[in-house]
């Protein structure tokens, strides 16, 4: 007989209490899908094919908030490859003339694109966090979830980025993203240490690389976009979240990414973070009025949200030690 399965607590109820947000004080802005790679486990389901990107009436509302709310600290830019999609540049200058710390999300590969061989030095001039993804310092497994070459052009990438003074010079800060492979049954398991896995891969790359990072960010899948696709092709999406569920950490409640976040996408729309601005979960104001940044500007107010919507996939960012755009959260 097979063993009887036992039904998914909805996460609202999970909670008990719904999420509230704290001060906004970081503005992630999806530039838009627009991406030189197409990676399978790609929650935005970005690729090269994709045109949607920032229009030039958004950034310039964008700018506007970056310039009149001094409780924004950080404007973390995202994609896609952010660096392909329309108003990256004049975003991310308005914003390190206000002294605010930028991240930018580059999959790295992008500074062999033609066009875009003039990034890592860019990178420098403004002192960009770059925020890099290479979910594995072995080969093979990074050129199986990005794409054959990747793994090669990265390190290529971060090698220039080092000769430029990041990881070296405490201005220059560049941190690596790992998350998982797929699952492809349903032997599932948490993303693995972060400072224990932050070691190793320090040592793999400074012995085989010379190359020097600041920190290693663990990230989980969210069953969300090609995840979602992939594990119900697989037809163990529902086993994967319940697996998430079983792992519920209530103490990583207070660190989610949405607590003290707005995340906007291309079209000016308001969300709690990128798996809702993924998911089409759109915040509103205690009105119920859809957010957009012309409506931030308007109310003359980046507080405006009471409660966080959540979802079922908001187990991916509290299993275990939690997960966030920052890796672990407890
Ligand atoms: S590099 Fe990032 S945005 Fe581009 S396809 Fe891969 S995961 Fe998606
Ligand atoms: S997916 Fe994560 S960051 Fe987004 S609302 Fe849920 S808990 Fe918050």
């Amino acid at each position: 007989m097979s063993p009887v399965k036992t039904s998914l607590v909805p996460f609202a109820q999970k909670i008990v209490t719904p999420l509230t947000k704290d001060k906004i004080s970081v503005l992630q802005i999806n530039l838009g899908r627009k991406c030189n790679l197409a990676c399978t486990h790609c929650h935005v389901e970005a690729s090269p094919k994709r045109t949607e990107e920032l229009s030039a009436e958004v950034c310039q509302q964008l700018i506007e908030l970056i310039n009149r709310f001094p409780q924004i600290q950080t404007v973390d830019l995202t994609g896609g490859a952010p660096e392909m999609n329309y108003g990256f540049r004049p975003i991310v200058e308005a914003a390190k003339a206000k002294e605010k710390e930028v991240i930018v999300r580059s999959n790295l590969t992008i500074f062999f694109e033609p066009s875009y061989q003039d990034l890592p030095e860019y990178f420098a001039r403004h002192q960009l966090r770059v925020s890099a993804s290479l979910p594995c310092y072995l080969e093979t497994s990074v050129d199986r979830q990005r794409g054959a070459g990747v793994y090669n052009n990265s390190i290529r990438a971060i090698q220039h980025l080092n000769q430029l003074g990041y990881g070296r010079d405490r201005n220059l800060i560049i941190d690596l993203v790992y998350n998982p492979p797929l699952p492809t049954n349903t032997n599932f398991s948490l993303t693995p240490n972060q400072q224990k896995l932050e070691r190793d891969y320090k040592t793999y790359l400074a012995e085989h690389f010379d190359i020097q990072f600041n920190n290693l960010f663990t990230i989980t899948n969210i069953p969300i976009g090609r995840t979602k696709q992939f594990l119900q092709r697989q037809n163990i999406h529902d086993d994967y979240l319940q697996f998430l569920a079983e792992n519920y950490n209530p103490a990583t409640l207070n660190n989610v990414m949405c607590r003290n976040e707005l995340s906007i996408d291309y079209l000016g729309n308001v969300y709690d973070c990128d798996f809702n601005q993924m998911e089409n979960i759109v915040a509103t104001t205690p009105n119920r009025e859809r957010l957009t940044v012309a409506k931030l500007l308007e109310l003359d107010n980046l507080d405006v949200i009471q409660e966080i919507r959540t979802a079922n996939y908001c187990y991916g960012c509290t299993a275990g030690t939690g997960s966030s755009c920052g890796g672990a959260l407890v």
